[in-house]
């Protein structure tokens, strides 16, 4: 099937919905009305029906939209249909933290290599995986990676994404606090927990 051009506002609720929606399978039940799902996530229905009907989505009036025909479509369109390897470059507090954090493989993720520069974590197994020095970093090439997650400091980031490009690496989740510089053709994911919580005064204060 053809989709018509998504927008990205579109793009980034269907991890929310393609969650909310694994958790409604799970639960056994087969269909589930835009309503209810909107209740569910707190989204407004109408938004919920424009997104789905980018894809073709309609739903049955009266029956809803047919769960797992959604997580199916969902999963396509995010290419999360096929498993995703990825590496991880710092194996410091947040990057082990992220280790064992295990809803990365809810969506199709899987971490498959571990670089590092510190001698002390170099060669240490953890879930399986030996860490790497980050001298050996271009190896990830003939694995078929593809998405980066960099958990090093900020004044090792850029370096370490220049080092990850040049390896082969389209897409990166960056956590460190700093803005990093990419071709056009390589799609960052900037995360930073800190700036997120530092909107919440102000809207506390208005209440
Ligand atoms: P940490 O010091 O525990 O871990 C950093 C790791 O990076 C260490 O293992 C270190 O050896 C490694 N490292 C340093 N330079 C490197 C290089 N050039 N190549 C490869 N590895 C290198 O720090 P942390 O608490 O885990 O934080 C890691 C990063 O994540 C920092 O940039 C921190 O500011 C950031 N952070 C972001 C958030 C967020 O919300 N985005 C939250 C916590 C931490």
């Amino acid at each position: 099937m053809r989709y018509r051009r998504i927008p990205d506002e579109t793009i980034r609720r269907l991890p929310v919905y393609l969650r909310a929606l694994m958790e409604v399978s799970d639960s056994g039940q087969e269909n589930i009305s835009s309503g209810k799902l909107a209740g569910f996530l707190g989204i407004a229905p109408y938004l919920i029906r424009k997104d789905f009907s980018y894809f073709g989505g309609f739903g049955t009036r009266g029956k809803g939209y047919e769960v797992g025909a959604l997580i199916k479509q969902i999963c396509k369109i995010l290419k999360l249909d096929v498993p995703n390897k990825a590496v991880l470059v710092g194996v410091g507090n947040l990057g082990r933290a992220l280790l064992a954090y295990p809803g990365f493989r809810a969506f199709g993720f899987e971490i498959a290599a571990l670089f590092d520069a510190a001698s002390d974590k170099i060669s240490k197994k953890i879930n399986d995986l030996v860490v790497k020095s980050v001298s050996d970093l271009a190896d990830i090439k003939e694995q078929g990676i593809r998405i980066a997650i960099i958990t090093v400091p900020g004044k090792a980031a850029q370096q370490i994404t220049d080092e990850l490009i040049d390896a082969g690496i389209k897409s990166i989740l960056n956590f460190a606090p700093c803005h990093i510089n990419v071709p056009k053709r390589v799609k960052v994911v900037t995360i930073n927990i800190a700036m997120d919580l530092a909107v919440l005064p102000y809207y506390m204060s208005k209440k």
